[in-house]
């Protein structure tokens, strides 16, 4: 298949070997086993107006085009697209809602994703109505009332409330809505919402997918070619395309997905049940600790739990204590990377949520988020005790 060609879906091969193979198929040129960086505008046509595979980089680039049929077999789906980030592959999802259309979103989504929603499409005719979507009877009775889309992301930032895929899709598509994912916080690794009867997949590919905190970029997956083709469409008409370089980047980066995501579940697993022991922390949220109200949900529908975390020490000063006691653990804005980060959503990442919001979400001022990174699990486990400590 070319790397150009979409329908990957039907690649038997294991999740690693994908990884490493689909979409990425040694330079024919050179014989490089490394998929070369394209990093071109334009490209020459024989006579007038007969160009050859490509014309120009906005329109396609093959370096680009092979991190979309990767990360379209990855996520199972007929075809995607690179975009310029996270929230431009969101955008370009939105845009399949009609002007005066409803979209159905989950209440703690990304902020940008409120942001967007409220403050640029809104205006523009919208309709956005926001809940929690772990609640399925609430969310199907918003969809009951008539929807263009659902607009689902599990598990949510910082709670990790988990959202039911299978119902939820099945009451979209009853009540005629389509279903779009933001699958950053899983990955493709743990999680595949297409296969669960989802219609889109979105990515911040600045996070797990490109792993290494050296990127930003968003993906698109759609499991109908008709999605597909409106997306491609899109991505040449608006133009947020990922750049060659970090589309070279991001497929450096898919290679070693499923050994980070391993690494990035079984360090947070272990983080998690220390920090429930510890007498400093009033609360864990972590979908793999029993006692999660998503848990068993998360069990059918995940085959990891990832690398997500956040727990409570009570106060802001507490939290910032903590914080500031992390030698290991750098304060840092943003996720998935191999470095673990600590995130004080109150001031941090949700700083612009409304504080009653925040407080409806869960979201206390003694909240600590984690992104548990791949180091060595005895690293991170005393960096955590040691910041603990301070507050004894
Ligand atoms: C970071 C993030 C986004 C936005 O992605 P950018 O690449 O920063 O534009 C969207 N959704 C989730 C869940 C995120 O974590």
């Amino acid at each position: 298949m070319s790397p150009s060609e979409p329908g990957s879906d039907r690649d038997a091969r294991g999740f690693a070997t994908r990884a490493i193979h689909a979409g990425q198929h040694p330079d024919s040129g050179s014989g490089a086993v490394v998929v070369p960086l394209v990093q071109a505008a334009t490209f020459i046509q024989k006579s007038p107006g007969q160009p050859g595979d490509y014309e120009y980089s906005r329109t396609g680039n093959p370096t680009r085009d092979a991190v979309e049929v990767n990360l379209a077999s990855l996520e199972r789906g007929f075809g995607a697209v690179a975009c310029a980030s996270g929230m431009a592959a969101i955008v370009m999802a939105f845009d399949l809602v009609p002007s005066g259309g409803r979209v159905v979103a989950t209440s703690d989504s990304y902020g940008g994703t409120y942001r967007v929603g409220e403050n640029v499409l809104r205006p523009r005719g919208l309709d956005f109505t926001w809940v929690d979507t772990s609640d399925a009877e609430a969310t199907i009775r918003e969809l009951d009332a008539g929807a263009a889309m659902l607009f689902l992301e599990t598990p949510t930032n910082p709670m990790l409330r988990i959202a039911d895929l299978e119902t939820l899709s099945e009451a979209a598509h009853r009540a005629g809505a389509v279903v779009v994912v933001d699958n950053t916080f899983m990955s493709p690794y743990f999680q595949r919402p297409l296969e669960l009867g989802a219609d889109i997949v979105v990515h911040s590919s600045t996070k797990y997918l490109n792993g290494h905190s050296d990127g930003v970029g968003g993906i698109l997956v759609a499991r109908d070619p008709e999605h597909h083709e409106r997306f491609k469409y899109l991505q040449n008409a608006a133009g947020a395309i990922l750049s060659p370089f970090e589309s070279w980047l991001l497929l450096r980066s898919t290679k070693t997905l499923a050994l980070r995501m391993e690494r990035h579940d079984r360090n947070a697993r272990e983080i998690a049940r220390m920090l429930v022991e510890h007498p400093e922390v009033t609360a864990v949220h972590y979908p793999g600790l029993p006692d999660h109200p998503g848990h068993e949900l998360a069990r059918r529908q995940m085959s990891g739990f990832g690398g997500m975390l956040s727990f409570d020490v009570g106060t802001m000063e507490r939290a910032r204590r903590v914080m500031e006691g992390l030698r290991v653990f750098h304060i840092a804005e943003s996720l998935g990377g191999v470095e673990s980060l600590a995130n004080h959503p109150a001031t941090m990442t949700h700083a612009s949520v409304p504080e009653p919001m925040r407080r409806a979400i869960g979201i206390g001022d003694g909240l600590v988020r984690l992104s548990v990174g791949i180091e060595d699990i005895a690293d991170l486990r005393q960096d955590l005790e040691d910041a603990l400590e301070t507050l004894g």
